[in-house]
Order: C-alpha cells, then sequence, then structure tokens
C-alpha cells in the first residue's frame, strides 16, 4: 500500500486548516472525502464531453454516454455482480430503498404481509418500509438487539414466517459500526423463500462486497460514502427481480415505445432510470472505484482494522467515557458519550481544535432509544486517518473533561 503521506497528499482537502487548526476529518461515515482523481474526473466531464447520455447522436453525447456505462461497469465489476444490466444507478442509498419498497411493494405486498428490519437500521432503511407498510396494511416486524449493539439472530429466526415478503437489513450499523452476520440472515431468508435487501451504505466503503457470494437479492450505497460524489448511488438487484419488478419513476429513457395507449418499458437497467441522471456523478464514482480498487481492498481493510484497535484503546482508556456499541465486529467507528456532557458541548469544543466527528442521533433514533440517550458522539475513521489524528482526539476529549 501507498505511503500514508502519499494517500493523504491524494486529498486536497485533508491538507486544509479550520479556525487555524490542521482539520482532522473523522466524520467519514456521513460522507467521505474525495480523492484529486474524483475531482478531476468530474470536471473532465463537465469541461470536454458534456452531452445528455443516450440522446443525441452527436460526439459529446456519445462520449458522455460511454463514460456512463464504462462506470456502471466498474461497479459491476467491484461488488461482482453478474452483469452490468444488474447496476441502476440512483441518487443515493435512499433513492435505492424507496425504488425497492415502492416497486416491491407493487406487485408483492398485500394487507397482512409482513416486512422485516432491524433495531440497527437508519431512518432510510425504516421510513420507506414503514410508507409501504401504511400504503397496502402490511406489518413492519423488527429483529431486537442486545447492549453490545448486536442484533439478536435467534429472535430473528422466530420472526420469519409465510407472511415475511421481505427482509431490509444493514450491513453495518451508522450508529455503532457493528458489522451484521448479513450471510446468515440471507441464508435463513432464502430458507424461507424471501429476499433480502442489504443496506451497504456503510458497508461498502470497509471492505470487500461480493454480492454473488453474499446472495443478497438487492444491495444498495451511495457514492459519496465511498470516495465519489453526491447525488450517485447504486441499486444492485437479481436480473430475475429487477426484470419482474414494475419501474419506479415514469419518464424519459426508461421507455421502449409510449403511445397514449400505452406505454412498453425500456430493458434493464435503463427501465428503473428515468429522466437525466447524473452521469457526471457516476463518472465520478467509477473514479473513486478505481482510486481504491489499485490502492487495495484488503489493505484498506487492515489500516481500518489497526485504527479501530487503536482509537478503542485510547477512548475506552479516558476516565468518564462510555463507548455505544461494542461488538466483536466492528468497522472502524466508535460512538461514546462523556459522563455529564452533552455530545453537541463535546462535538462543538471539538470542532473549535479543527476535529470534525458527528454529533446526534445519526439517523438511527430506534438505537438511541434502546440506550436511553439523545445522541452520541461519533468518530468514523477510514484508511486516511492516522495514530496521531486519534492522539489529538484524545487530547481534545481531555479538553472537553476540563471545560465542563
Ligand atoms: N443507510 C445507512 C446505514 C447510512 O449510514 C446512511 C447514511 N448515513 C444511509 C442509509 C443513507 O444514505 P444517503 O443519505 O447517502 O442516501
Amino acid at each position: 500500500m501507498k505511503d500514508i503521506s502519499e494517500i493523504r497528499s491524494d486529498f486536497p482537502i485533508l491538507g486544509r486548516k479550520v479556525y487555524g487548526k490542521q482539520l482532522v476529518y473523522f466524520d467519514n461515515g456521513a460522507t467521505a472525502q474525495k480523492p484529486q482523481r474524483v475531482i478531476d474526473s468530474v470536471d473532465e466531464i463537465l469541461t470536454f464531453f458534456n452531452g445528455n447520455i443516450h440522446r443525441g447522436v452527436h460526439y459529446l453525447s456519445d462520449m458522455a454516454s460511454e463514460s456512463y456505462e464504462n462506470a456502471r461497469q466498474k461497479v459491476a465489476a467491484f461488488i461482482n455482480a453478474s452483469g452490468k444490466e444488474e447496476i441502476v444507478f440512483t441518487s443515493g442509498t435512499t433513492g435505492s430503498i424507496n425504488t425497492i419498497a415502492f416497486s416491491f411493494g407493487e406487485r408483492y405486498i398485500k394487507r397482512g404481509d409482513e416486512i422485516i428490519v432491524s433495531h440497527l437500521e437508519h431512518h432510510a432503511n425504516i421510513v420507506p418500509w414503514q410508507m409501504l407498510c401504511e400504503r397496502k396494511g402490511a406489518i413492519l416486524k423488527v429483529i431486537p438487539m442486545n447492549s453490545n449493539g448486536e442484533i439478536i439472530t435467534g429472535e430473528y429466526l422466530k420472526l420469519l414466517s409465510p407472511k415475511t415478503k421481505i427482509v431490509a437489513i444493514t450491513q453495518v450499523s451508522n450508529a455503532l459500526g457493528t458489522i451484521v452476520p448479513v450471510n446468515e440472515i440471507i441464508e435463513a431468508a432464502h430458507s424461507n423463500n424471501t429476499p433480502v435487501l442489504v443496506d451497504g451504505a456503510q458497508g461498502i466503503q470497509h471492505g470487500i462486497v461480493d454480492v454473488q457470494k453474499m446472495d443478497c437479492d438487492f444491495y444498495v450505497f451511495s457514492g459519496h460514502k465511498i470516495y465519489g460524489p453526491t447525488g450517485i448511488g447504486v441499486l444492485y438487484g437479481k436480473k430475475k427481480w429487477l426484470e419482474e419488478l414494475p419501474p419506479y419513476q415514469g419518464g424519459g429513457d426508461m421507455v421502449e415505445k409510449v403511445t397514449f395507449e400505452k406505454t412498453t418499458y425500456n430493458h434493464l437497467p435503463f427501465k428503473f432510470e428515468a429522466g437525466t441522471m447524473n452521469y457526471a456523478g457516476a463518472v465520478g464514482l467509477g473514479a473513486a472505484l478505481d482510486y481504491i480498487t489499485e490502492l487495495g481492498r484488503e489493505e484498506i481493510a487492515e489500516r481500518e482494522r489497526q485504527l479501530l484497535s487503536y482509537a478503542t484503546e485510547c477512548i475506552s482508556g479516558i476516565e468518564g467515557v462510555t463507548i455505544y456499541g461494542n461488538s466483536e465486529r466492528k468497522i472502524s467507528t466508535i460512538s461514546f458519550l462523556i459522563d455529564g456532557i452533552h455530545q453537541y458541548d463535546t462535538g462543538m469544543v471539538l470542532d473549535k481544535l479543527g476535529i470534525a466527528v458527528r454529533t446526534g442521533t445519526h439517523c438511527a433514533q430506534p438505537v438511541m432509544d434502546f440506550f436511553g440517550i439523545d445522541g452520541t458522539v461519533r468518530v468514523s475513521m477510514c484508511f486516511y486517518n492516522t495514530r496521531q489524528e486519534i492522539e489529538a482526539l484524545v487530547q481534545g476529549i481531555e479538553k472537553v473533561k476540563s471545560m465542563f
């Protein structure tokens, strides 16, 4: 793997100061920073190749379409989909989940059916299913969690029944960092003839994802959390599902033939891509995937494991600090509170020291309710973070303690 200073210099923002202090960026779970290569790729398409995709015969449209389709191929290879027609571009994880909740719901969900999610979910993997349940009179079932921040798989098995029509589960908890045993969840669901959607928003960043090995029916993620641009995301679906499901939105490009009497839909994946897509974003995402593939995904995961281990040791050693989420299997995320100090106060003091952390409920209010708290401070690290930054954080926490 490249030397850490070389890696850091690939990300121009990491060199900047905030409030006159060197930036320490520990909010990678909310959005990751972008290497120059991603910024350049978006710049290049907008500067030299901008033309609406799949529409014209002219040079610019052709070039933009080709770049967009290349990006799709890169995504397919990155997650090991069996073909690029299984990759639908969306606006992000939220857009992808809403697409499935609507399309799958329209086709398969009826009154009394059940949908399973877990207590660990981000709101994006709760609310679209609740909306579906409301529309169709279906019932949302929730896999409970334990005090380590893990789902209780034994309870999950009890929830599965002939009424279960889909399971939607996160690969990693964004609030606590817990890695969920999705393979086990999928295997049990499939024995019950139930498809599974995996929310990969946090999982995609920290390890190798192989959708064929995982055997999930749908896998969704956002470009911006994997060092790509905002406004672009991915919905992977097994071909047989995407072929069966009705489209989510109607409009240009998703159609084959339109008459006032009847419209037929385009083939996959275009059936799910209505209107002008974020082709510049897709190209940027492709560049991000190239970047991390070249850096080495195993190496990235190993570096992040070391950062987690060091940060856990340092933070748990501070008196008066409680860490929430103590699973054996975690990504490089630590959620904590300092006794008697509100998370916003901690976050604000750290911010003035140049240290960016996330505070609040992390769009996972049920997780906070489980612990009886109204939020945490979340430190989410990735491969470009360093031990020195963790040490700066520890000093920052000590400073917060001395101020309150
Ligand atoms: N699911 C999880 C687990 C997440 O962490 C996030 C983002 N915090 C989302 C879904 C939603 O992602 P986006 O806002 O990019 O659509």
